[in-house]
Formats: structure tokens, C-alpha cells, sequence
């Protein structure tokens, strides 16, 4: 823990990672640990963990990289805290994301930008860039992510690790500071398919906590993670291959299906006709929960309290106003709109109705595939600076991601090759509660 902890505070310096480090109790976990012995079943003992910032840690500050948490320190562990700390993982530190995990690149962060650890001057990608630029770099072999919307599978596409976005329902999402509820789920980074399905062994299970989170269905991923993929149906989406794709993420993906075809796997092209409304459909139920999930932080309850306020609603107005990012501010305009009176039927409405079409399109491919293979994101990591200003060219980016989180299905996200210098990431989806599946068809390609 110490090595890793010197060795990680010289590289920051360079990627910025991190927003906190918990320096003296991460060496008395490490010392607690090795006075009591390890045992040998467990795994993950002793290994160091890094978690993002919008996960709650007890007694160690918890920000969601805004400004109206800067000075919040929660004073309970979410679920997948209270697990790591069971099984005796070692809390290293907390990680950067763009603001309320709401981006793409981590350049949200009201804090700091993370870069690209394959190129300095290129995003990490979002929102869980800090993790993943953590893992990448090799800072820690492990991290913790949030995927709403491809946050998870795209920094780890972008840097060049290995992410899993898991069954909606699956890890809890007790104390995950809500962005779009019905979306939102926790997930593990590592270097290898292996590594990853050993950390989410430890992170599902039902929570009395959590409503949405589902019983019966406790899994060991790494049992038949060597299985292969001999006879696995596997769908390649043409609209995951078309135009606004760049040809060398193209040619990866399909190399990669000629690869499953030589492992004894087949590959054949389906439709998700309905995808090409994913990124509408996706940003309108997002923000509209976020505008719901985000009324809490009011001033009163949680953080920042604005010092000039004469009198109640200037309190609220003003901490609002000062505490958030102009992207927040824009998702919560987004999300009022969308389901205000005159507007619902028009815009939630119909993106609650698209979000059935699009389920109903993966549920038609999964009657005779057993998962689909696809990019992450249409490109390579792109320039620090370079889209940010752009809202609708972000938004655009997410277009092979937010299927997955609309739909409530598992996604992996690993490795598949590299154009000029930066990682290629390709995509593994399969049908709820999958994730065994998927890992095993990651592990035979690594
Ligand atoms: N890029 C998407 C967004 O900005 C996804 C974010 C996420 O998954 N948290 O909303």
C-alpha cells in the first residue's frame, strides 16, 4: 500500500486522477490486514481500491466533483463500501468525473481535468475518467465506477481497461448519488476480463436498501471464465458500424468478429433499428430524473450554503446558482422542460415510449443470439478542449452507449486494438443478468 501510494502520488502529477488520497487510513487498513492474516479464499484482500468521488465513503469527503459538495463528508458507507471493506480491499483514494457523473471527457469537473494516460493532451473520457485513467496508468489495479449512460464503458474504451456496466439492479445503488435512477448503476475497472469478474463477485447482491435492486440471482463470474466461446451466437448491429464510425474503431470490431468466428464462435449482422433515437431518448429521461434527483442539494441540507442570501429562496437560489456547473445547470433546464405540464406528452412521454422500442429491439436479437459485439464509442479519445464547448457533439458521442443503460442491460468494455498511439475499446452486450456470459467471451479474446 505504501509503494502504491508513493508510486501513485509521482504520476498524478501528470494525470490528475484524483481528488483525494486517504493516505493514513489506507496504510492502517493495510497494517489491520496484515496483523490478522489473509485468508487465502479471499482474493482481493490487501489490494488497493480507487473510488469515485460520487460514491460515499464515510468520513472521507465525497464531492461528485461539484462545487456545492466541496465541503461534504458523508457519514455512512454506500453498499459497495461496506463490501470492499468486508472483504478487506484497501481504500486508496477517491477519483475524478465530470460534475455529478454528467459528460464525457471528465472535463466537467469543477475541480480538475484528467488526462489521457496513452497521451496527455486527449480526455480520459467520462464520467468515470478519473477511475479509469487511474487504472490505466497503473496507479491502482482497481477502481469503481458509474455508468449511466456509457460512463463506465467509454473512459475504459478511451483508456485502454477493461470496464463492466452491469443488470440494472444487480450492485446496489445505495449511497451512489442519484443521477438518472432508472440508468444509473455501479460497476468495476481493472486491467484484465479476469480481475474484473473477481471484483464483481464481491460487489452484487440484493439490498433491502435499494428497491430496484433485484434478488436471486448472486453469481460466481469467474467459475467458467475459461469456457470459451465455441458455439456462442454472436450479432454485430450494422447501425453500430455506420456512418460517424472511424474506420480503424471499425476495423478493430470487425477484426474482432473474425477472431470469435477462429475461436468457434459465429457471427452474424443484426438490427437495432430503433438505436438511432438512443442519444433523444437517453438525454431527455436523464436530465429529467437528474432535475428530480438534484433538488436535494438546496443549500439546507448538503454543502455549500451561499453566504449572501437575505432570505429563504435567495438560499436556495443562490447556493444553487453558485454550486453548480453550467452543465448541471443545463440538465436541470433539460430535464423541468421536459416534464413540465404543456411538454411531458411530447418529450417524456415519447422518450419513455422510444425506451420500450429499444428494448423490445435487443429482446427480438437476444431470441437467438446470446450476446452482440460493437464499438463503445465511435472514436478514439479525442483533444482536451476540442469538443467540450459543444454540448450536442458530446451528446452525439454517446450514441452506442446509451442503448445498453435504456435497455437495463450488462455491457463489458475491453481492449480490442490501438489507432495512432490510443486504445481501441470494443463493446460485449448480453441479455439481463449475462455478465458470466460476457466475461467469458472477454477472457477468450484477451
Ligand atoms: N456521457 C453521458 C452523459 O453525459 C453518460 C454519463 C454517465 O454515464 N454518467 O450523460
Amino acid at each position: 500500500t505504501k509503494q502504491t501510494i508513493d508510486a501513485l502520488k509521482a504520476t498524478d502529477q501528470k494525470i490528475d486522477a484524483f481528488l483525494a488520497l486517504d493516505e493514513e487510513n489506507a496504510l492502517a487498513t493495510a497494517k489491520a490486514i496484515d496483523e490478522k492474516g489473509i485468508d487465502a479464499a479471499n482474493l482481493l484482500a490487501g489490494i488497493p481500491i480507487a473510488i469515485k468521488d460520487n460514491i460515499m465513503t464515510k468520513g472521507l469527503r465525497t464531492t461528485a466533483a461539484s462545487k456545492i459538495l466541496e465541503n461534504f463528508t458523508p457519514i455512512y458507507d454506500a453498499t459497495v463500501m461496506e463490501k470492499i471493506h468486508a472483504n478487506d480491499m484497501v481504500v486508496i483514494g477517491k477519483t475524478n468525473l465530470d460534475e455529478f457523473a454528467m459528460g464525457g471527457s471528465t472535463e466537467n469537473s469543477a475541480f480538475k481535468i484528467t488526462k489521457n494516460p496513452w497521451d496527455t493532451t486527449k480526455v480520459p473520457g467520462g464520467s468515470s475518467g478519473g477511475s479509469a485513467a487511474a487504472v490505466s496508468a497503473g496507479m491502482v489495479p482497481f477502481a469503481l465506477g458509474s455508468d449511466t449512460g456509457g460512463s463506465i464503458r467509454q473512459p475504459a474504451s478511451f483508456t485502454g481497461v477493461v470496464g463492466m456496466k452491469p443488470t440494472y439492479g444487480r450492485i446496489s445503488r445505495w449511497g451512489l448519488i442519484a443521477f438518472g435512477s432508472s440508468l444509473d448503476q455501479i460497476g468495476p475497472f481493472s486491467r484484465g476480463v479476469k480481475d474484473n469478474a473477481a471484483l464483481l463477485n464481491i460487489l452484487v447482491g440484493e439490498d433491502k436498501r435499494d428497491a430496484t435492486s433485484v434478488s436471486g440471482h448472486e453469481a460466481d463470474f469467474t467459475a467458467k471464465i475459461d469456457a470459451g466461446v465455441k458455439g456462442l451466437r454472436i450479432g454485430l448491429p450494422k447501425e453500430y458500424l455506420g456512418e460517424g464510425v472511424q474506420a480503424e474503431v471499425k476495423e478493430a470490431i470487425l477484426a474482432a468478429a473474425d477472431k470469435y468466428r477462429e475461436l468457434g464462435a459465429t457471427v452474424d449482422e443484426v438490427s437495432l433499428p430503433h438505436s438511432k433515437y438512443g442519444v433523444a431518448a437517453y438525454y431527455i429521461i436523464s436530465s429529467s430524473e437528474a432535475s428530480s434527483n438534484l433538488q436535494r442539494f438546496d443549500g439546507i441540507r448538503y454543502g455549500v450554503r451561499a453566504q449572501d442570501a437575505k432570505d429563504l429562496n435567495d438560499v436556495y437560489v443562490n447556493s444553487r446558482t453558485q454550486g453548480f456547473g453550467p452543465e448541471v445547470k443545463r440538465r436541470i433546464m433539460l430535464g423541468m422542460y421536459s416534464l413540465s405540464a404543456g411538454y411531458y406528452d411530447a418529450y417524456f412521454k415519447k422518450a419513455a415510449q422510444v425506451r420500450t422500442l429499444m428494448r423490445q429491439d435487443f429482446a427480438d436479437i437476444f431470441k437467438d443470439h446470446d450476446l452482440i459485439l460493437g464499438p463503445v464509442a465511435p472514436t478514439t479519445a479525442y483533444g482536451i478542449g476540442e469538443d467540450v464547448t459543444d454540448p450536442l457533439t458530446m451528446y452525439a458521442g454517446d450514441v452506442l452507449s446509451v442503448p445498453v443503460n435504456l435497455a437495463g442491460l450488462p455491457g463489458l468494455s475491453l481492449p480490442a486494438g490501438f489507432a495512432n498511439g490510443l486504445p481501441i475499446g470494443m463493446q460485449l452486450i448480453g441479455p439481463s443478468f449475462a455478465e458470466a456470459t460476457l466475461y467469458q467471451a472477454g477472457y477468450a479474446f484477451e
